[in-house]
C-alpha cells in the first residue's frame, strides 16, 4: 500500500472509532431534543414569568440554556448521575430508598433545584444556576431510558444497528430515532406544541416529578426494551418516534408550569 493511502486508511479508521465513541458518550436527550423542550416551554410561559426570567436572570429564551448542564458535565464527572435514575430490573416504579438513596439522581435534583429557585433569599447567581439545571433535567426525566435498568445502564450497554450505524439503545431514545434534518428545530417544536389540545395540556399538569419518572419507567419497559432479536422493526421505530414527540411536548409544558409555580411569588 502507498504511504499516503495507508495514512488515509488509518485516519478513516480513527474517524470511525471516534464517531462511535462520541455516539456512546452521548447521555441525555441529544442537543436537539433539549432545544425542542426549551422552545415549547418558552412558548407556554405566562408573560409575567417570561418577564421575571428575562429581567432577573437575563435569559431571553429557555432553549438557549437547555444544553448547559450537559456541557458542564463534561468536566464534572460527579454530576453525571444527576441526569438520570437507574432502576432495579423488573421494578415498574421509582423508589428513592432503593434507586437513589443519596439523592444523586435526576428526580431528586429536580426537587433540590426547584427549592433553590423558589427561595428568593438566596443569591440570584445561585438561583440562576438552579434554573439552568431545571430546564435541562425536566427534559431528561421525560426520556424513557433515563429511567432505565441499572443492569444495562439505561440501554447504554445494548448495541444495535440503525441506518447502517452501530448505536446504543440509549442513544436512539435520546433522539437518535428522529430525523432531525427534515425541518428546523423551531418548526419541529412549534408543530408539536400546536398538535396538543388545551384539555390534554391541563391533564398533564396534574402530576409531580415522581409521576413523570414513573411514566418514563413504564414507557421504557413497555416500548423501549422489548426488541425482537435485537432488531428494530418499522413498528418499533414509528412507535418510538411517537413516544419521543409526546415526551418532549409534555416536558416543555410541565417545565413552563413548574417555573410558574416556583417564580410566581416574585415582583
Ligand atoms: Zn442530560
Amino acid at each position: 500500500m502507498f504511504k499516503g493511502k495507508k495514512i488515509f486508511f488509518i485516519l478513516c479508521r480513527a474517524g470511525v472509532v471516534w464517531g462511535l465513541l462520541s455516539i456512546n458518550l452521548a447521555y441525555g436527550w441529544g442537543p436537539q431534543g433539549h432545544r425542542v423542550v426549551g422552545t415549547i416551554a418558552e412558548s407556554n410561559l405566562a408573560p409575567e414569568i417570561k418577564k421575571i426570567i428575562a429581567d432577573e436572570f437575563n435569559i431571553n429564551n429557555l432553549a438557549d440554556i437547555a444544553n448547559w448542564a450537559d456541557k458542564v458535565r463534561r468536566n464534572r464527572k460527579q454530576e453525571k448521575p444527576w441526569h438520570y435514575t437507574n432502576v432495579k430490573e423488573g421494578e415498574w416504579t421509582y423508589v428513592m430508598s432503593r434507586d437513589c438513596p443519596k439523592g444523586n439522581c435526576v428526580i431528586e435534583k429536580i426537587k433540590e433545584f426547584s427549592a433553590v429557585l423558589a427561595n428568593v433569599d438566596l443569591p440570584l447567581k445561585r438561583r440562576k444556576v438552579a434554573l439552568k439545571y431545571l430546564v435541562h433535567f425536566v427534559g431528561d426525566v421525560h426520556q424513557p431510558l433515563h429511567l432505565g435498568n441499572r443492569k444495562d445502564r439505561g440501554g447504554g450497554k445494548i448495541r444495535l444497528a440503525y441506518l447502517g450505524k452501530k448505536l446504543t439503545l440509549h442513544y436512539l431514545w435520546d433522539g437518535g430515532l428522529i430525523d432531525w434534518k427534515r425541518e428546523s428545530l423551531l418548526k419541529y417544536a412549534t408543530r408539536l406544541n400546536a398538535q396538543v389540545q388545551d384539555l390534554e395540556k391541563s391533564k398533564w399538569l396534574h402530576s409531580k416529578v415522581n409521576d413523570w419518572a414513573d411514566e418514563s419507567r413504564s414507557l421504557a419497559l413497555k416500548y423501549a426494551y422489548p426488541l425482537e432479536n435485537n432488531k428494530l422493526s418499522k413498528t418499533y421505530i414509528s412507535k418510538g418516534r411517537e413516544i419521543l414527540d409526546q415526551r418532549m411536548v409534555q416536558a416543555g409544558i410541565r417545565l413552563a408550569d413548574l417555573l410558574k409555580r416556583l417564580l410566581k411569588t416574585e415582583n
